[in-house]
């Protein structure tokens, strides 16, 4: 069976020897020594001033909202996302604002930002749609024009570099998420990152608690990871180039044999990839359909990222129409795509898509 994804295993022994010095320690959690080796080493391949490592990719981006001393109003969001966008947003009493996307990168469209910016505006939640850029220029004229804060949820941009640095740098905040099925994982995980020391130093307080000693300064939470996730965070980090690079391999192998054959989110220039998904644009819905159906007999499963498009979720107050996301999640699939996967695979999914849409 082919699933979307697969995780990343790095070798047992050496998962296993840090899990030795854990015993040897005795220490658990709290911030200790492999969370503190992992946080140095991905601040360092990151090349970013602040960085915290947490428990996972959501509580990222709550802490994000928290750290900007957002407690109400409005995020101006992009629809074309994984439901933990919107639903962070809503998780902390703030309403979510839809922008439709730019056609082309699958990016929130920052044309219709203006729009519906209102006096109840305090952010942008942008996301780094598939690890590709948003257009990060624009966005943060628009944010200091209006005096607004920019969280760029970049779940999957890990390993993306844009303009010579990381994705990850740009914005008030970004976010990560380090989930089993990212580029880069450690079991559960996320983290928090901003070029701001205020920022970084709420951020700080407020991932353990809001507290220091007997010093209890804000409402906090329990955003620690353990020293467990963090060992699988310290056994895969020497494997990122390699898993990039696969990825890239299998990537470019799925451009040669779908060749003119499907649509795919425009090329970015300065742009260092981490081939995090392998997104493909059908002409309707029914040809994604009967694609699926024809590789689901192989035992192949791709899969539906991103449907529904979050305007659309039931529990919302308001509804609120972006006819291009709408009609993009309703044809767009992620193909196969992990280290293990093996060209052979990537032959046989290229050839039973090819034979289906009959270009
Ligand atoms: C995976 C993901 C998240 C959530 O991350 P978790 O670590 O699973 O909580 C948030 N946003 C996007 C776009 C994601 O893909």
């Amino acid at each position: 069976m082919i699933n979307v994804t697969k995780s990343f295993m790095p070798p047992y022994e050496e998962y296993e020897a840090y899990i030795k010095k854990i015993w040897e320690s005795g220490y658990l959690t709290n911030q200790g020594p492999c969370v503190q080796e992992l946080e140095k080493k991905l601040k360092n391949f990151l090349n970013v001033p602040y960085f915290h490592y947490v428990n996972n990719g959501t509580i990222a981006l709550q802490l994000a909202i928290h750290a900007l001393d957002i407690k109400e109003g409005e995020i101006i969001t992009t629809p074309f996302s994984f439901a933990a966008t919107t639903t962070s947003i809503l998780w902390e009493h703030c309403t979510p604002v839809f922008v439709d996307i730019d056609p082309k990168t699958l990016e929130i469209d920052p044309s219709k930002i203006e729009d519906k910016i209102t006096d109840k505006t305090k952010a942008i939640m942008a996301v780094h749609v598939f690890g590709y850029p948003c257009d990060v220029k624009k966005i943060k004229e628009i944010a200091d024009k209006h005096n607004i804060k920019v969280i760029y949820d970049a779940a999957h941009a890990f390993g993306t570099e844009y303009e010579g640095k990381s994705l990850l740098s740009y914005g008030d905040v970004s976010t990560c998420s380090f989930h089993a099925t990212k580029v880069y994982h450690t079991i559960e995980g996320g983290a928090c990152i901003t070029n701001n020391q205020d920022v970084d130093k709420k951020l700080d307080l407020m991932k353990k608690f809001g507290f220091v000693g007997e010093n209890y300064q804000e409402v906090g939470i329990n955003a620690k990871s353990s020293e467990f996730h963090a060992a699988m965070g310290l056994a895969n980090y020497p494997y990122i180039d390699q898993v990039i690079e696969r990825r890239k391999k299998i990537s470019e192998l799925y451009d040669l044999l779908l060749e003119g054959q499907l649509d795919r989110p425009a090329e970015v220039e300065n742009l260092k990839y981490n081939y995090a998904y392998y997104p493909v644009i059908f002409r309707n819905e029914e040809e994604l359909l009967s694609v699926f159906d024809a590789l689901h007999k192989e035992e192949i499963f791709p899969r539906r990222y991103f449907y529904p498009t979050l305007n659309e979720l039931p529990y919302l107050a308001t509804y609120e129409p972006c006819p291009v996301s709408e009609d993009v999640s309703r044809r767009i699939a992620c193909l196969p795509l992990y280290p293990d996967l093996e060209d052979e695979n990537v032959k046989e999914i290229c050839k039973v898509i090819r034979k289906t849409i009959k270009r």
